[in-house]
């Protein structure tokens, strides 16, 4: 038996609230509820995370999330919504298990505060992407 807890989400053999289902993937609410409504769609197969994941699943997935996200948008009455992915520890990955977030966005005080940081000029652009593409 696993011991990945979205393995064990996905072969039912521990409880989650379902959203939807297919061969490929599957949608549950998350625990935590960031913010309210706040989902998760997971692969049936296990990748640690989206760096390793199959193509061709993780085309199918960002469909699903994009349908549930716009289900969830309509009947919840958000406003707006987050779509993300994390990759591994420094990221903030949790679970090693392929997943990507749904979070319905309410207004700037709901619970959710993605942060990008303003670093402009700090580094030379034309270096990082030579570093990049080497
Ligand atoms: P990560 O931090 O890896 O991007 O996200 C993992 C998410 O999984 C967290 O938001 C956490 O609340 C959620 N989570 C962890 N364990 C469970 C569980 O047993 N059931 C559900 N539904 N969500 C879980
Ligand atoms: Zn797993």
């Amino acid at each position: 038996m696993s011991d990945c807890i979205f393995c064990m989400i996905k072969d039912h053999q521990i409880n989650s609230t379902v959203l939807y289902e297919d061969d490929i993937c599957m949608a549950i609410l998350d625990l935590s509820q960031a913010t309210r409504g706040h989902a998760l769609v997971i692969s049936k197969v296990h990748y640690d995370s989206v760096l390793e994941a199959d193509d061709e699943a993780l085309a199918h997935m960002i469909v699903v999330a994009k349908t549930l996200a716009n289900q969830i948008k309509e009947n919840l009455n958000a406003q707006g919504i987050n779509i993300l992915t994390n990759a591994k520890e420094a990221a903030g990955q949790t679970v090693s298990h392929l997943h990507f977030h749904i979070i319905p966005r309410y207004d700037q005080y709901d619970g959710f505060e993605p942060k990008f940081t303003d670093h402009q000029g700090k580094w030379d652009l034309e270096e990082i992407k030579n570093e990049i593409l080497k």
